[in-house]
């Protein structure tokens, strides 16, 4: 029974029985791991608010062959985001509960990424500031579609493969890649010249290199949100949960079907 020990960010927690919880954690040299911790629901638990979404955690746990849980044995805080002060707390929790389910859901189990870990560290760290959470969010979801290896090419049409140039481009689900106006898509989504160049160009750099505008307004950034959403959606093969309470807080985005999946953002 190898016994571990590192860094990792805790991503997910579920009720197990009466007091125990299931934990998703990001480990920085092992991967994406699920473990049971004993007794974690207890209101004096061992851990405290170390198992907190979100928080990075040091992490000492037990791997059993054939089994899919570990056990954690223990567990100590490293940095937690709810520490920070509360400016736009709101908003900074539907991020936070988008960027759990992103990485939950697009990280494979067992698979050491340290950039992915970096990049998660890096956006957790921007969103404690009292900043719109906008572009630290949009520059999470842009390195998770590339890390994952499904952004499409920002510069050149998939279809006749001219440049872009600029012009407005144009996606669609089930579509990799942008489109010119000469090839969209029918029921194509438009992804105007500002976000793209942003994005090729911005996003592809350090965070903190953005200009002070690119932190302010939700625009172009809305734009290049949606278009992630989509790439991560067609890989997923499935909707992102937490993404219908998240677009309704910035008004350029399509309004929000109202539902009742607070649980799940
Ligand atoms: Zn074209």
């Amino acid at each position: 029974m190898p016994l571990r020990q590192t860094d990792a960010i805790v991503l997910r927690t579920y009720p197990l029985k009466e007091s125990d919880r299931i934990v998703v954690f990001f480990t920085r040299e092992y991967g994406k791991r699920r473990g049971v911790s004993r007794g974690a629901r207890n209101t004096r638990s061992r851990f405290g608010s170390a198992l907190e979404p979100l928080t990075e955690v040091r992490i000492t746990y037990f791997e059993r062959p054939q089994r899919e849980l570990a056990t954690i044995d223990h567990c100590e805080l490293r940095q937690s985001l709810l520490a920070s002060g509360d400016g736009a707390g709101f908003e900074r929790l539907l991020a936070l509960g988008c960027i759990a389910e992103v990485s939950d859901r697009i990280l494979p189990d067992h698979e050491t990424n340290d950039a992915a870990y970096r990049l998660l560290r890096l956006v957790l760290e921007a969103l404690r500031s009292e900043l719109p959470v906008w572009l630290p969010l949009t520059y999470f979801l842009y390195w998770m579609v590339r890390l994952g290896g499904f952004l499409p090419d920002l510069e050149y049409c998939a279809g006749c493969r001219r440049g872009l140039g600029e012009a407005e481009s144009f996606y669609a689900r089930g579509r990799a890649g942008l489109y010119c106006s000469g090839c969209r898509p029918p029921h194509g989504s438009r992804l105007r010249a500002a976000p793209r160049r942003l994005a090729a160009a911005g996003l592809a750099g350090p965070l903190a290199a953005l200009p002070p505008e690119a932190w302010q307004a939700p625009e172009p950034t809305a734009d290049l949100r949606e278009f992630f959403r989509c790439a991560l959606e067609d890989h997923l093969e499935a909707p992102l949960r937490s993404w219908p309470l998240l677009a309704g807080l910035t008004p350029e985005t399509a309004p929000p079907k109202a539902g009742n999946d607070i649980e799940n953002a």
